[in-house]
């Protein structure tokens, strides 16, 4: 019986010894911005993190192997700008039924990482921690809102006295990596004070803040109010004299860009226009990061997903990398988590297996502008921390090596 258990044991060893990989993405073209890669590679994952990108490794290495051939093999998308903060009590709020369930939405589109903009604020973010963060498969940061109670709606957002930037800020920094900064969102009065609090909260936890911005222009917002590394979202909404008056970028924005304002895209349910977006594209006005303000009014009109959003990028003749890039490893910085958006080997296995289909296809802003394309994405595969947790039948099966013949 002993000599059978240590016969077992040194099998089992010799096993593991041979095993480099618990899941290897075959033959698929890595896009990694980060790294620079861009180009047919083999990725290799064990223990939940990237152990190897290589032009070729075996499969004899690997406990599963999926064939991902003709595919892109992408870091894990980061979306920025999303709602998830849900049911709170507040019908009709962005942390009510305006909300998503992220691992509904974030696995089948790619993201292994979703950031709630500002649902939850410092009174509530505890809930949505409890109810939400803590139970996601999907990756779950948040930016919290500088109104204490979020965005539950007209009543909470306009009131100036819930909005604190020192009891926000020291709260922020409590949960540094969690919360990735402070939101402002919404708000319709003449005063600063929601922007400026915002300022000072995230100056006390050292993160960004991002704002969407009312609609009056953002000229004193850039120059006055935001630092470098600030997030301004909705960049092509078009209300907030984003343009200049023959069509391309405002020298507000301009100079925005110039001081470092990160340029935001939050397509969400008003704030895409293709007369807004392509003239600014064109201009040369290209945002830094592509995300969608996710939730229940926006993914059920023109914007679907993220996909959807970064299809509309590809359709106004942004080449494929760049696409990536600002899906993956710029808004990553953007939240200050640089071990996220890449493949760098010892990274977390976050991963998205997307194809690009053919055919016609047409895509629609929020106001009845549509344009035709030629190419969308359809995402076959996601792995978080090196789990699959989101497959496409289409993908085929994953070959799984029975024991007895891994290393052979
Ligand atoms: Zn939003």
């Amino acid at each position: 019986m002993r000599t059978l258990f240590f016969a077992s044991w040194a099998a089992a060893c010799t096993l593991a010894a041979q095993t480099h990989y618990d899941l290897l993405l075959k033959g698929g073209h890595v896009i990694d911005p980060k790294n620079k890669i861009s180009a047919v590679r083999d990725v290799g994952i064990s223990g939940g993190k990237i152990a190897a990108v290589a032009a070729t490794i075996d499969a004899s290495q690997a406990t599963k192997t999926v064939d991902v051939s003709g595919l892109y093999v992408t870091p894990g998308l980061v979306d920025i700008h999303t709602h998830l903060y849900t049911y709170t009590g507040n019908h009709g709020s962005m942390a009510d039924d305006h909300a998503i369930v992220p691992d509904s939405f974030g696995p089948r589109e790619g993201a292994t990482t979703m950031v709630d903009a500002g649902s939850s604020g410092w009174r509530n973010f505890d809930d949505f921690k409890l109810r939400i963060i803590d139970r996601s498969r999907t990756r779950v940061l948040a930016f919290i809102d500088i109104v204490g109670h979020g965005h539950r709606g007209g009543k909470f957002e306009q009131d100036l006295n819930d909005m604190d930037g020192k009891v926000t800020g020291d709260f922020a920094a409590k949960y540094k990596g969690l919360i990735v900064g402070i939101k402002s969102a919404h708000f319709a009065g003449p005063e600063w004070k929601p922007y400026e609090q915002a300022v000072i909260a995230a100056k006390a936890a050292n993160i960004p803040v991002m704002i969407d911005f009312g609609s009056r222009p953002i000229s004193e917002l850039f120059s006055r109010v935001l630092r470098p590394g600030d997030i301004y979202t909705h960049m092509y909404s078009g209300i907030r004299g984003e343009q200049a008056a023959e069509g391309g970028p405002s020298q507000a924005v301009l100079d925005g860009r110039k001081r470092g304002i990160i340029f935001d895209v939050g397509h969400g349910s008003g704030s895409f226009l293709w007369r807004v977006a392509v003239p600014l594209m064109k201009a040369g006005f290209i945002p830094d990061s592509i995300s969608t303000d996710m939730h229940t009014a926006s993914m059920n009109t023109a914007m679907k997903d993220l996909l959807n959003v970064m299809d509309k990028f590809l359709a106004m003749g942004m080449d494929l990398d760049s696409v990536i890039l600002r899906s993956t490893w710029n808004p990553a910085r953007e939240i200050q988590h640089e071990e996220l958006g890449n493949l760098s080997v010892g990274s977390v296995a976050d991963v998205a297996v997307l194809r690009v289909e053919k055919g016609k296809f047409g895509f629609a802003d929020m106001y009845g502008g549509r344009m035709d394309a030629t190419q969308k994405f359809v995402c076959e595969l996601t792995v978080r921390a090196g789990r699959v947790i989101s497959r496409r039948r289409q993908l085929g099966r994953i070959l799984r090596r029975p024991p007895s013949t891994l290393g052979r």
